[in-house]
């Protein structure tokens, strides 16, 4: 009837403008909060299936808000997307991360790998290239040690300047992955044409794992290939045994997730690295 059209675009309309409030405030508070250093890097450990070992990290922001608490990376990345505000927050990430891996080298941690996780539109940034070459004189860490993830869909666009990119970071001897492999609109031809190292496999195709016939096959099917064209394979959200077991038996090389670390800040992450590395 009319009357519940009406209401229900009044009840759209109300939460259209919620949200778009929300959106706003974030976005104010996002200029402030990089001014302010409330962000802060966690770490989650990757495991090499065949001995269960840590031999790298992945670092995931987080923000510190200091009314709303902990506000996930999910919430407001996109809206630093959005703003722009991505290129600074997206900076700071990087160095962040390189003066970690130099602490942790200076501290006679055992080397491990860590990995950045990098947004479109801060891959689109014409001198991305030169602000990550700064990042590693200033740091002075071991290039072999940083990681850079991509998605599929930042492939997809501007071919050219893409290959010449990471082409670039491949000189310098920065390993690159792709992040959530088999959720973008990926033609996997780009794995030919990119010099690319290692695919994640979504954890979407993991949870269901020993569960759902088609994500077996997907991931089995993911491994064959990922072997075949030499790139190394993780896979990401692993929170059970079974799947770490089915994992293990297609030869799946590295794995994240909950069945074996959480993310953890900083000093969590040092006193789990003295326990549970061994290279
Ligand atoms: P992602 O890169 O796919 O990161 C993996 C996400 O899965 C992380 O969420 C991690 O905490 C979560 N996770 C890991 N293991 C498990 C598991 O076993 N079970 C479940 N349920 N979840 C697991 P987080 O930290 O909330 O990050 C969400 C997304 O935000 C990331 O997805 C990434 O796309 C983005 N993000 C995080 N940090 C950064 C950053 O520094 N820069 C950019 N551009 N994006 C970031
Ligand atoms: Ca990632
Ligand atoms: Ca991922
Ligand atoms: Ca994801």
């Amino acid at each position: 009837s009319k009357a519940n059209a009406h209401n229900g675009y009044r009840v759209y309309q109300e939460q259209m403008s919620e949200g778009f409030s929300a959106y706003l405030t974030l976005g104010g508070g996002l200029r402030k909060a990089i001014e302010e250093g409330q962000f802060e890097l966690y770490y989650q450990p990757k495991i090499r299936s065949s001995d269960e070992v840590t031999v790298g990290a992945e670092a995931l922001i987080r923000w510190h808000h200091p009314e709303k608490g902990m506000i996930p990376p999910d919430q407001f990345i996109p809206v630093a997307e959005e703003s722009g505000l991505i290129l600074p927050l997206g900076e700071w990430v990087i160095r962040k991360a390189c003066e970690q891996l130099k602490t942790w080298q200076d501290q006679g941690l055992p080397p491990i790998n860590l990995s950045v996780n990098l947004s479109g539109r801060q891959f689109l940034q014409p001198d991305l290239v030169e602000v990550v070459q700064q990042i590693l004189l200033e740091t002075g860490i071991d290039p072999n040690l940083l990681e850079l993830e991509l998605t599929e869909s930042m492939l997809m666009s501007d071919a050219h300047g893409t290959i010449k990119k990471l082409h670039d970071f491949r000189e310098m001897g920065i390993t690159l992955s792709i992040d959530d492999f088999g959720t973008g609109y990926s033609s996997l031809a780009y794995l030919k044409k990119f010099p690319i190292q290692a695919l994640k496999i979504d954890r979407s195709f993991i949870q269901d794992l020993g569960i759902d016939g088609d994500d077996d096959a997907i991931v089995k099917a993911t491994i064959a290939m990922a072997q075949s064209l030499n790139l190394k394979v993780i896979a990401e959200g692993v929170e059970s045994r079974q799947q770490m077991n089915l994992l293990t038996d297609y030869e799946c090389q590295e794995v994240q997730g909950y069945l074996f670390a959480k993310p953890m800040c900083c000093d969590d992450f040092e006193k789990y690295l003295e326990t549970f590395t061994q290279i």
